[in-house]
């Protein structure tokens, strides 16, 4: 098959023959149809994050396509049936946080597109067990962005605590941002747009949001002001430490701000601040398999939609660049033949 492997950190993906793997027991092999590519697969293969994985490896969690082939064992799915294999690849099942349904922070956890061979390749490896199910009536290409900016998203807001009618602000407005926007507004709530293109901004609005804010002016006065307080909620999902800082300030007293971006590197916070306003701040990590199920009847539903631009599996490296300068409107998905 065709495959983009990683193989040294902070080099071009390179587009190469890979052998075709095959089911063991308790496996599937799925045919890649469709594959987001997240801003994560960038940070992976550049290698920001701590605990890397040794290359070589093939990126990409967005991964939608058909069961093909089954291994020993495997009764929960079948030959034909459509699913998506996110970043949570696979988890333990016994452990603490697997038996009251955090699997997402499960010691075991391994990582598709990172621990685990990806999506940017003709087929995929998965773990029966932790696959989503794409509801019919969503095509892969929709389905792609949902499984992990979709679900991401979803959780975060959710993880906010924010209720309807109340403010969310939403810090970067690329792929998770656009899908935050449709789900929080689906939810009910009230959407600030925050982000440093004015374009983002304009497209936000388009998606809905209430204000728009470019984190580049006096953003945070400007939205404390006009949402009389601050956000009830703030997702910060920016891939800038900036914009950590700035969603703190963001935060309403007594609400919360989730952090999901992942650049690495740490940011201060202004702990008066956060203490006498009584603010929460609390990570988010992609989504549980329920949350799963979740945000995709979200999108069979129609009530999100996310948007996309079809690129194929040679341009990967060109999409990995233009997501580096931000040069993405929402959301690349590679469509396989
Ligand atoms: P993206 O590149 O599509 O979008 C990022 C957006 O942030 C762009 O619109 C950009 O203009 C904007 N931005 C950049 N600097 C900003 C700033 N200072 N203030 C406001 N906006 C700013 O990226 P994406 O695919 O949406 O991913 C975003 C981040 O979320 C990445 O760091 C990714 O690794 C992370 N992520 C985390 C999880 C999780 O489970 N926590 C899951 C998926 C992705
Ligand atoms: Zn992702
Ligand atoms: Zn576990």
């Amino acid at each position: 098959m065709q495959a983009a492997v990683l193989e040294k950190f902070g080099t071009p993906l390179v587009l190469r023959e890979w052998e075709i793997p095959s089911p063991g027991p308790g496996q599937i092999l799925i045919k890649t149809e469709a594959c987001g590519v997240c801003h994560s697969d960038l940070h992976a293969v550049r290698g920001d994050w701590p605990r890397k994985p040794v290359p070589p490896f093939i990126p990409g969690h967005e991964a939608i396509g058909r069961v093909v082939e089954i291994g020993d064992g495997v009764d929960n799915i079948k030959e034909g049936d459509r699913v998506g294999v996110p970043w949570l690849y696979s988890a333990c099942g016994h452990c603490e946080h697997c038996l009251s349904a955090w699997e997402t922070v499960c010691s075991q956890a391994q990582f598709c597109g990172y621990t685990r061979n990806g999506g940017f390749a003709d087929y995929i490896l998965a773990d029966p067990d932790y696959v989503a199910r794409i509801p019919a009536g969503l095509s892969p290409n929709e389905a792609a962005p949902i499984i992990c900016a979709g679900l991401t998203t979803y959780k975060g807001i959710k993880e906010s605590g924010a209720k309807p009618g109340e403010w969310i602000a939403i810090s970067g407005i690329g792929g998770l941002g656009h899908m935050a926007i449709q789900y929080a507004k689906a939810m009910g709530l009230h959407v600030c747009a925050v982000d440093i293109d004015n374009d983002k901004l304009a497209h936000a609005k388009r998606l809905g949001a209430d204000l728009v804010f470019n984190a580049a002016d006096d953003a945070v006065d400007a939205l404390r002001r006009e949402t009389d307080g601050g956000a009830h909620g703030v997702l910060v999902v920016a891939p800038s430490l900036g914009a950590f800082r700035q969603g703190i300030a963001m935060t309403r007293k007594r609400g919360t701000c989730v952090l999901i971006g992942l650049p690495p590197g740490e940011f201060p916070v202004p702990l008066f601040d956060v203490v006498a306003d009584c603010i929460t701040i609390r990570g988010s990590f992609i989504g549980t398999r329920r949350d799963m199920r979740e945000a995709l009847a979200f999108a069979a539903e129609g009530k999100v939609k996310a948007e996309i631009e079809l690129q194929a599996l040679p341009a990967i490296n060109q999409i990995l660049e233009r997501l580096k300068q931000g040069d993405i409107a929402s959301r690349v998905v590679l469509e396989f033949a």
